[in-house]
C-alpha cells in the first residue's frame, strides 16, 4: 500500500528519554516510518512498535519535549533526496544542507528548522541521452547535467520505473522539480524530474557483482604496495588517539583515484571536524588542479550533535555513494569514526533498555557493521556501466585496545586492516601502519594490475621486501636484548636493509610537498632501487665486508632521501640513482660486477662495461 492511500497516522508522546521517545497511536505507525515529533516538529524515525506504542529515535535535541505533544507520521521511511546539487555539499547525518540551514536559521541551528535537501531554485543544464519512444527501466541514464567541472551528474531513471518514454525535455536549464520526461508504464503516466528519493537503509540494486581486482590507488606507498585496497573493497584503520587515523583518511580522500569522495565525519569532536571543513575546500584535486570539493560530499555529524543523526549518517553517506556508483563512478566512502557511530548505537540501545552484549554494545552491533561494509563492492550497474564503492572506516578503540568489540567485529567484515601503531606514532614515524599486524586480502587480486602497470615481476619484488621486514622483526627482539653489535654480519645486513626500507620507502610524510603522494611508477622504481642496494649489500657482506660500512655510503643516504628529492614526474632520476649506487660500490669495495651477476636476480642496470675492480 502506498503512503498516499491512507491518512498519515498521528500519536501522542507518552515518554521521553533523551533521543528516544514513545508515542501512543491508535491507527499505528509503520516500522522505520519518519515522523515529526512535538510542536517543534523534530524529525524522528520509528524504531520499534509494541501494540499501540511506538518507539521513536529523534534526530534533534528533545529538550523541552513533553508528554501530550503530538507525533505526526509521514507514511514513508527515512529517505534522502538524490539529484544535481549533492556534490560539494556539506550536510548533517540526515542530509540537511548545513550552509542553507545556516542561511535559514543562523549560526545556531534551531530544532525543527527545515530546508529542502536539494536546492529547488537552482537551474541545471540538462542534456537528454534517450529519445522519445525508448523502452526504459530503472537505473538507465536518461540525461546528463554538468554538476561541477569535475562531475557529470547522470540523471537516472528511478529504480522501479519501467515503460516507454513518451516525452523527453530538450536540452536546457531545469530545476530539480521540473518535469524532464514522462514514462508510460502500462497505461499509467509517470512524470520524471531530476530529483528522486531513496530509503537510506535499503541497498540499491545492481545487475552484477564483480571481483575487486583493480587497486584503489592511494599514493601512500605502504598501502599501495604492501596492503592494497581494491576498488569496491573494504578497509579499516584502527588506532589509538593520535596515531594518524584522521590524517590517513584525509590523505586517502585527497589522493585516492576515486571519482567521487563521500567523507562522513561521524561523532568526532567539533574542532576536528572544523579542520576537515576548512581543509577540504582548500585542497586541489591532483589530477585536474581544480578544488577537490568539486567531487566531494561531506557529511558532518560532530560529537555534540544528536546521537540518532550520527547513527543515520553512515547510511546517508553510503546511500549517496550508491547513487553515484549507479552512474558508473568509482566512489570512496570514508567514515571517521565507526567507533563513535557504534557509541551512538550503544547510547540509543541503552535508552531502549535493551539487553546489552559485550561492553554495553547492543547484540546487533555486528549485524549493523556487516550491513554497512556489505554495501561496498565493484558492480555492473543496472545501466551496464562499471562502478564501485570502496569503504574505509576508522576505528578508535578506547586506550588503543584492539580486543574491544568494535575493532573485533569490524575485522570480521573488512578485507584490509591497516593497524596503526602507537609506538611508531610516538616515534613520529608516519604513516604509523604496523607492517607486521596489518593485512590485505586484495594483495593477490590486484597483483596482475601492478604487474602490467610496472612491467616488473612486482609480486616477487614485494615478497623480497616483505621477507626482509619479517626477518628483521624477528631479529629486533634479539637486538633489544643484546644490541645490534652482537649480531653476525649477514643479520646486521638484514637489519640495515629493513631500516632502509622503512625509512626510505614506508615512511611518508603527509605534509611534505614532494612526498605526500607517490604515483605507481615512483613507488615501483623506489622499491627496486632499495632492493638493489640490499642485494648488492648482501653480496658484499658475503665477501667479508662489514655491513656497517654500507651505511657510510653516500648512496645509502641518497636512497633514504629519494622519496622527497625525486618528484613523481622525474622518476628517471631513480634509474640514475641506481647507477650511481653501483658505481660507488665498485669504487669503494674490491669487487667485480660478476659477483653481483651471479647472486642477484638480474644484471646491473644500464649495460655496464665489465671487468671493473
Ligand atoms: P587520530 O585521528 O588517530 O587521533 P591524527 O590523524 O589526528 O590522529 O594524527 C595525529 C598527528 O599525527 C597529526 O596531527 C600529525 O602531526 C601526525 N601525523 C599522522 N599521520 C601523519 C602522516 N602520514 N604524515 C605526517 N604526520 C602525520
Amino acid at each position: 500500500m502506498s503512503a498516499k492511500n491512507r491518512e498519515n497516522a498521528t500519536g501522542i508522546v507518552v515518554w521521553v528519554n533523551g533521543p528516544v521517545v514513545r508515542a501512543r497511536c491508535e491507527a499505528g505507525f509503520r516500522m522505520l516510518e519518519v515522523v515529526k515529533v512535538g510542536g517543534a516538529g523534530l524529525v524522528g524515525e520509528v524504531i520499534g512498535i509494541h501494540g499501540d506504542l511506538a518507539t521513536i529515535q529523534v534526530y534533534e535535541d528533545t529538550s523541552g519535549l513533553r508528554p501530550g505533544e503530538v507525533v505526526e507520521g509521514s507514511g514513508s521511511p527515512l529517505s534522502i533526496e538524490l539529484g544535481p546539487g549533492l556534490v560539494s555539499q556539506v550536510m548533517d547525518g540526515i542530509q540537511r544542507p548545513l550552509k542553507r540551514l545556516r542561511a535559514a536559521a543562523g549560526d545556531f541551528i534551531h530544532r525543527g528548522v527545515s530546508v529542502p535537501r536539494l536546492d529547488r531554485e537552482r537551474r541545471w543544464e540538462f542534456e537528454p541521452r534517450l529519445e522519445k519512444g525508448t523502452m526504459v527501466e530503472g537505473g538507465e541514464i536518461l540525461g546528463i547535467v554538468p554538476e561541477t567541472p569535475l562531475v557529470e551528474h547522470r540523471i537516472l531513471v528511478p529504480i522501479g520505473v519501467r515503460g516507454e518514454l513518451v516525452s523527453v525535455a530538450g536540452p536546457g536549464p531545469y530545476t530539480v522539480d521540473e518535469i524532464v520526461a514522462r514514462v508510460d508504464a502500462c497505461g499509467a503516466e509517470i512524470p520524471l524530474t531530476m530529483r528522486q528519493h531513496w530509503e537510506v537503509r535499503r541497498p540499491r540494486p545492481v545487475r552484477e557483482r564483480l571481483m575487486p581486482s583493480v587497486p584503489l590507488l592511494t599514493g601512500q606507498r605502504i598501502i599501495d604496495v604492501f596492503f592494497p585496497l581494491a576498488k569496491g573493497g573494504t578497509a579499516a584503520i584502527p588506532g589509538g588517539f593520535g596515531t594518524g587515523k584522521t590524517v590517513t583518511q584525509n590523505n586517502l580522500a585527497k589522493w585516492c583515484d576515486a571519482d567521487i569522495i563521500v567523507y562522513i565525519g561521524c561523532g568526532e569532536r567539533g574542532n576536528e571536524m572544523t579542520g576537515v571543513l576548512t581543509d577540504f575546500p582548500q585542497l586541489k584535486d591532483p589530477r585536474s588542479g581544480r578544488p577537490l570539493m568539486e567531487r566531494t560530499i561531506l557529511i558532518a555529524n560532530t560529537s555534540n550533535m544528536p546521537v540518532a543523526a550520527r547513527e543515520a549518517s553512515i547510511y546517508t553517506g553510503v546511500a549517496i555513494a550508491e547513487y553515484f556508483r549507479d552512474m558508473g563512478y568509482h566512489v570512496a566512502v570514508m567514515a571517521d569514526s565507526t567507533s563513535r557511530w557504534a557509541e551512538a548505537l550503544r547510547e540509543i540501545s541503552g535508552r531502549l533498555e535493551e539487553m546489552p552484549a559485550e561492553e554495553g554494545f547492543p547484540a546487533y552491533l555486528a549485524t549493523r557493521l556487516a550491513e554497512f561494509y556489505e554495501r561496498a563492492g565493484r558492480v555492473v550497474t543496472l545501466s551496464g556501466e562499471e562502478g564501485s564503492i570502496s569503504i574505509i572506516g576508522a576505528v578508535s578503540p578506547p586506550g588503543g585496545d584492539f580486543s574491544e568489540p568494535v575493532t573485533q567485529h569490524t575485522k570480521r567484515f573488512v578485507r584490509c586492516f591497516w593497524s596503526l601503531d602507537k609506538e611508531l606514532a610516538s616515534a613520529r614515524f608516519f604513516p604509523s601502519i604496523n607492517p607486521m599486524d596489518s593485512y590485505s586480502e586484495y594483495d593477490r587480486s590486484v597483483e596482475a594490475w601492478w604487474q602490467e602497470a610496472s612491467e616488473e615481476d612486482f609480486g616477487a619484488l614485494k615478497e623480497r621486501a616483505r621477507s626482509i621486514l619479517r626477518e628483521d622483526s624477528g631479529l629486533q627482539q634479539i637486538v633489544r636484548l643484546i644490541g645490534e653489535d652482537a649480531l653476525p654480519d649477514d643479520q646486521k645486513m638484514t637489519v640495515l636493509a629493513a631500516r632502509l626500507l622503512r625509512e626510505g620507502f614506508l615512511q611518508q610524510d603527509a605534509f611534505e610537498p614532494v612526498d605526500m603522494y607517490a604515483l605507481p611508477d615512483k613507488q615501483v622504481k623506489m622499491l627496486r632501487a632499495i632492493l638493489r642496494f640490499c642485494d648488492m649489500g648482501r653480496v658484499l657482506v658475503r665477501k667479508g665486508i662489514p655491513a656497517g660500512r654500507l651505511r657510510d655510503l653516500e648512496s645509502y643516504l641518497v636512497l633514504q632521501r629519494m622519496k622527497s628529492t625525486v618528484g613523481n614526474e622525474e622518476t628517471d632520476r631513480i634509474d640514475a640513482i641506481v647507477h650511481e649506487t653501483e658505481e660507488e660500490m665498485y669504487r669503494t669495495f674490491p669487487i667485480d660486477e660478476r659477483d653481483f651477476f651471479a647472486i642477484s636476480d638480474r644484471p646491473p642496470a644500464g649495460g655496464r662495461p665489465g671487468g671493473r675492480k
